[in-house]
């Protein structure tokens, strides 16, 4: 840990955060031969809600950028998920997901950081100029840099003090839910289900459950709002609930039988404003906050992160200065625009299509569930004869 008394610690890039931005962009710079300093109020992440599975696109971003051999043995990989919609059985699809508790996950990435040791401390003044960037820590200590990357997720702190603005896209956009059911995993005749709402007012998006290690886990995302007495009984008696609202997988999920308390975060669309300045990129969440639903959320953090350290950082670091304009080549990198584009699309798309009641999104879903309804009509006659259920012997 970086002291006082020690004098200035000289880098080429300080990074506040050690979340998946910051740390796997540290892990990669470091491996580059960079000198970097990774700061963080905590040594170890503490177990919070965040992304609890990734999709194989996700992971092929992590095999892209040499980091799937850290995360691999931090995750647990299923397949065989069985998709409900429309209160019937949909389709048994045979991809891969990745399912990890947040905090060991990053836990597992930090332990693995290749002579980046991380600062454990606050950063209570930064200043930031074209070449050279000064952070000193609430100990006293000071970090020389000539980039500044903030990674500090959703945190506001750094942001504030560097003059940086969140603007709000869609305030209380969702609800995310994560819980753990009491069914055990080697109990459940599937790999993972996906059961997705059947009416616009439930306004839910859906419930998918899966396997982290010797429990399974549900994770549940709702268009309400925290204070709406619906999210106050479901945290109340998620049970009763969830067999009200999906009794068609009630019986694959232990009569959704329910482990552990609701743990309830609300989503905010957020985008941010003023960052084109001198010597500092933002990154990861600590830039933008899409919606859980359609899960893109860690996709958009490895694309900041793979364009950040494969593109720009070493071309920054060839020449001399760090002005806005240099840096501003990462916020206009047409990789980078269009996974946040895409990121926000979807984000409002999987609301729309889930609770708007105007006659456009009417029809659109009448033609989804349309189209849905004759492929299980289609299935059940190519089968001829009584359904087997997936996990029937
Ligand atoms: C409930 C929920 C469910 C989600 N589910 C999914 C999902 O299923 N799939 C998906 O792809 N995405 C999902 N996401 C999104 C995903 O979790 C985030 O996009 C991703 O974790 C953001 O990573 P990050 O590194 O930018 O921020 P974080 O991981 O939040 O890291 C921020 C780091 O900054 C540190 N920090 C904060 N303040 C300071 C400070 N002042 N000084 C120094 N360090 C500081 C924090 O300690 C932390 O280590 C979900 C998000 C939520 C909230």
């Amino acid at each position: 840990m970086t002291t006082a008394a020690a004098g200035p610690t000289e880098v080429e890039v300080a990074i506040i955060g050690a979340g998946m931005a910051g740390t796997t962009l540290a892990t990669l710079l470091g491996n580059a031969g960079r000198k970097v300093a990774l700061i963080d109020p905590h040594r170890v992440h503490h177990d919070e809600f965040r992304a609890e599975k990734i999709g194989a696109d996700q992971m092929q971003l992590f095999e892209k950028l040499g980091l799937d051999k850290m995360v691999m043995p931090l995750v647990t990989p299923f397949t065989d998920i069985d998709v409900f919609r429309l209160g019937q059985f949909f389709a048994r699809e045979k991809k891969w997901e990745y399912a990890f508790s947040y905090g060991r996950l990053i836990n597992g990435l930090r332990d693995a950081l290749p002579q980046v040791p991380i600062t454990v401390g606050k950063v209570a003044e930064v200043s930031t100029g074209p070449d050279r960037q000064r952070l000193v820590l609430a100990d006293g200590a000071v970090i020389d840099a000539r980039l500044l990357v903030v990674a500090t997720g959703h945190s506001e702190s750094v942001r504030r003090t560097i003059g940086v603005e969140r603007i709000e896209l869609s305030k209380a956009h969702s609800l995310s839910m994560g819980f753990d059911l009491a069914i055990a995993p080697r109990d459940c005749a599937f790999g993972a289900i996906t059961c997705y709402g059947k009416r616009a007012s439930d306004r839910v998006a859906y419930l998918t459950v899966f396997p982290i290690g010797d429990k399974m886990r549900a994770n549940m995302f709702v268009y309400r709002t925290v204070a709406e007495q619906w999210t106050r009984d479901f945290r109340a008696d998620p049970q009763k609930m969830l067999r009200e609202l999906m009794p068609e997988i009630a019986a694959q999920c232990g009569n959704f039988e329910v482990a552990s308390p609701v743990e309830v975060r609300q989503v905010n669309l957020t985008t941010t404003q003023g960052h084109r300045r001198d010597g500092v990129v933002f990154i990861g969440d600590a830039f933008s906050t899409t919606c859980p639903t359609p899960g893109v959320g860690i996709g958009r953090v490895m694309i900041d992160v793979d364009q950040l350290h494969s593109v720009h950082i070493p071309r920054w670091l060839e020449t001399p200065g760090m002005a806005a304009d240099k840096i501003g080549a990462f916020y206009d990198d047409p990789v980078k625009v269009a996974s946040d584009k895409a990121g926000m699309r979807v984000s409002f798309y999987a609301k729309q299509i889930t609770t708007e009641t105007g006659l456009e999104w009417r029809v659109r879903r009448l033609r989804n569930n349309t189209a849905r309804q004759l492929m299980i009509i289609g299935r059940k006659m190519r089968h001829l004869g009584p359904r087997r259920e997936p996990g029937m012997a």
